[in-house]
């Protein structure tokens, strides 16, 4: 029978075609992989949305409102575009509303977080329907490589789900309980990773710093990879405060191929808001940290991601947001509105803040992150610096430095997935940074 189920899909299906769409973060993108593969060795290829697929896949998010609203326009530009598209929506969204997704138009399957792995026989399989469960707080395996050919940079997921519930976030509901893939697992497809020429690999997960699999944490995962692949650029995509501390300053310190990068959620730098997002930190001991890490590892790049407008936010404690944010050694920001979110505790807090207020105070913190970008980029140029180089727009070379700096050269000869040298110069008149090969 299941000989029966693998084989007939195979060959019924050899010619169909899908399109992949991936919103929301990076493990998603990171799934998104795994799912082409996945759908790939059943023979289903890949082809964009001007081709006319066959079949639809959105990899949707939920974290804010605005994420849920993208998949409702996404569907509908979808059914404008495609001739008679059967769309499969899954991931976060799909796990919290899947009865209003199954009712969108051409909407044939609905399938959850618990569920994604069995995107493949589910498509295949062809019955209509919702595919959504219960997370389990098991460890798991992946049974794909994470390799993404269409990007140099290949996301490497790790961890899943998260235990802490901040009170704004719905991340919990939707990734379910914390659990860590196998540690086996891990080594094998970072090891065959590095064996086709992988030249960065992003460790990603939703509360990364609470791997914990065989005995091995967090740090056994960095330390491993690290000492395996030293031609392999090894990055840590955001990482919750308090899961990881200052050991990390000695890998940084021993291994040249961890990148000078940490990105650090703070969410609030003011202590009342904090404590009634339920983050497990106070502005200080944040401080502290960075501080300290900015002192003991030089040109590392710090960034952070802050929620505007949390319920109780008066123009006081934004200023003190905003003073703080000023004077820290954070080089950039990423800016969030605060979004009110079903499930979330925080829907029931009081003092929600005007609209019109959290506009204003986004975009000063914006113009802030502005600011601080610049400066950081300034203090970059003319220093050398390693770029991997990923592809060529406009006939030029764009790559990335260890620090997450866009750079932009110009060459003749392919540079596409290289690591080079290359000193940096700043151009303020297009607010560039200009790569010259050395
Ligand atoms: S740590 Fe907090 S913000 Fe991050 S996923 Fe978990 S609950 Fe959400």
């Amino acid at each position: 029978m299941s000989q029966h189920f693998d084989i007939l899909p195979v060959i019924m299906n050899q010619t169909k075609t899908f399109t992949m769409i991936s919103q929301g973060c990076r493990l998603n993108h990171a799934e998104s992989a795994v799912i082409r593969q996945a759908l790939n060795a059943k023979g289903l290829s890949e082809v964009g949305m001007e081709h006319d697929p066959d079949i639809v896949i959105v990899n949707t998010c939920t974290v804010t409102e605005n994420g849920d609203k993208d998949t409702i326009r996404l569907v509908r530009k979808i059914n404008r575009t495609c001739t008679q598209p059967a769309i499969a929506l899954v991931g976060c969204q799909s796990q919290m509303q899947s009865q209003q997704l199954s009712d969108l138009q051409n909407v044939k399957w609905v399938i959850g977080n618990a569920n994604k792995s069995q995107i493949a026989p589910i498509i295949l399989n062809e019955s209509k329907g919702i595919y959504v469960e219960k997370i389990a707080s098991t460890p798991f395996s992946q049974g794909y490589s994470s390799f993404d050919p269409s990007h140099c940079r290949v996301n490497l997921k790790i961890q899943d789900g998260c235990d802490f519930y901040c009170s704004f976030c719905v991340i919990p509901f939707a990734r379910g309980p914390a659990r860590s893939r196998d540690w086996d697992d891990i080594m094998a497809d970072a090891q065959g990773l590095c064996n086709m020429g992988v030249k960065e690999i992003v460790l990603t997960g939703i509360n990364l710093g609470t791997y914990a699999n065989q005995g091995h944490d967090f740090y056994d995962v960095l330390e491993a990879l690290l000492r395996q692949s030293p031609s392999t650029r090894i990055r840590i995509s955001s990482i919750e405060p308090t899961t990881v501390d200052t050991r990390l300053i000695e890998l940084w310190q021993t291994y040249p191929n961890f990148c000078r990068y940490l990105h650090l959620p703070i969410q609030s730098g003011n202590d009342t808001i904090l404590n009634k997002m339920r983050r497990r930190y106070t502005r200080s001991m944040y401080d502290d940290f960075i501080t300290e890490i900015k002192r003991a590892v030089p040109n590392i790049c710090i960034g952070t991601d802050v929620i505007v407008g949390f319920p109780g936010e008066t123009d006081g404690l934004f200023e003190d947001t905003y003073q703080y944010l000023s004077r820290a050694p954070i080089d950039y920001f990423h800016v969030f509105r605060y979004s009110e979110r079903t499930m979330a505790h925080s829907r029931k807090f009081p003092n929600s803040v005007p609209s019109a207020d959290i506009q204003s105070r986004s975009q000063r913190l914006r113009d802030l992150h502005t600011q601080k970008w610049q400066a950081f980029m300034k203090a970059q140029s003319n220093t050398i610096q390693t770029v991997l180089f990923e592809q060529k727009k406009k006939g030029v070379w764009v790559g990335k430095t260890q620090q997450f700096v866009p750079v932009y050269t110009t060459s003749d000869r392919s540079l596409k997935n290289t690591l080079h040298p290359v000193k940096l110069v700043y151009e303020p008149s297009t607010l560039q940074m200009i790569g010259e090969l050395v």
